[in-house]
C-alpha cells in the first residue's frame, strides 16, 4: 500500500483506510436508505447478477489464462443465510477485484447511470424498476442491510482485501488474513436492518431467487447454517 494514499499519517499497513463516497455516491445512497420503495426484494438480483457478472469476466479471461480458473473450474454463486446472526451472504467464485478495483468501483468513481437514477427517482418514479436499469445496484444492499462488508481477492493474485460501510458517507479498506478470505471471489455480507431480518430465511431468499434470478447462467446455492 502507497503511504502516499493514506488518509492518516499513519504508516501501519494493517489499518484500515476511509475513503469517503464520492457525492453523487453519497446521495444515491441516501436515496436508497430513506426511500421506502415498493419493492425491497430487487437488492438479491441485483447481487446475484453482480456475482455472475464476475464469473462470466473470469471465465472469458480464462480462455486466454486457464491457470486462473485450474484450481476450481466450476463456477457458482453461494448464499449464505444466517438468521441468528441477522446476516446474508452472496459470494461467488469469479474475477473478484483488487484493492484499486474495490475502491473505485464501490464508491469514488460515480457509474455513468448515478445521476440519471437520481433524477428519474426525482420524476417519481419507482425506485425499485429504476434500480437495475441505471447500473446502480450494488449500492441496494443498503436498503436492507445496516452494514455491508465485501471480501475479495482477485484471481490470480495473493492479497485479500475487506472493504466495509455502513453506507452513510464513507467506506473502509483493509487487508484481511488469507485465512478468512475466498481463495478467489468475493463475499458480499449483508448485516440486515432489524425490520429487514426475513431476508436471512432461507423460504423467502429461495422465492426470491426463483423469481428474479431463475435464468442467471451460473449455479445458485442455498446454504443454511449447520444445525
Ligand atoms: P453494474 O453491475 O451495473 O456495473 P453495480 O453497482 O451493480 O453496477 O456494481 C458496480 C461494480 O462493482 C461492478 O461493475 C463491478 O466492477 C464491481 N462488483 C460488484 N460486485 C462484484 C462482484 N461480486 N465481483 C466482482 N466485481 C464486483
Ligand atoms: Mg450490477
Amino acid at each position: 500500500m502507497s503511504s502516499s494514499e493514506n488518509t492518516t499519517a499513519t504508516t501501519d499497513a494493517s489499518a484500515p483506510e476511509t475513503h469517503a463516497f464520492q457525492a453523487e455516491v453519497a446521495r444515491l445512497l441516501h436515496l436508497m436508505v430513506h426511500s421506502v420503495y415498493s419493492n425491497k426484494d430487487i437488492f438479491l438480483r441485483e447481487l446475484v447478477s453482480n456475482a455472475a457478472d464476475a464469473c462470466e469476466r473470469l471465465r472469458h479471461e480464462a480462455v486466454t489464462r486457464p491457470e486462473l480458473t485450474r484450481d476450481d473450474p466450476d463456477f457458482a454463486i453461494r448464499l449464505e443465510a444466517d438468521k441468528d446472526k441477522r446476516l446474508l451472504i452472496v459470494a461467488d467464485n469469479g474475477s473478484g477485484m483488487s484493492r484499486e478495483e474495490m475502491v473505485s468501483n464501490l464508491g469514488t468513481i460515480a457509474r455513468s447511470g448515478t445521476r440519471a437514477f437520481i433524477d428519474s427517482l426525482g420524476d417519481n418514479k419507482d425506485g425499485s424498476a429504476l434500480i437495475g436499469q441505471f447500473g446502480v445496484g450494488f449500492y441496494s444492499a443498503f436498503m436492507v442491510a445496516d452494514e455491508v462488508e465485501v471480501i475479495s481477492r482477485a484471481a490470480g493474485e495473493d492479497s485479500a482485501w475487506c472493504w466495509r460501510s455502513d453506507g452513510l458517507g464513507a467506506f473502509s479498506i483493509e487487508p484481511v488474513e488469507l485465512n478468512a478470505a475466498p481463495a478467489r471471489g468475493t463475499r458480499v455480507v449483508l448485516h440486515l436492518k432489524e425490520d429487514t431480518a426475513e431476508y436471512a430465511e432461507p423460504a423467502k431468499i429461495e422465492r426470491i431467487v426463483r423469481a428474479y434470478s431463475a435464468h442467471v447462467p451460473v449455479p445458485i446455492v442455498l446454504l443454511a447454517p449447520k444445525e
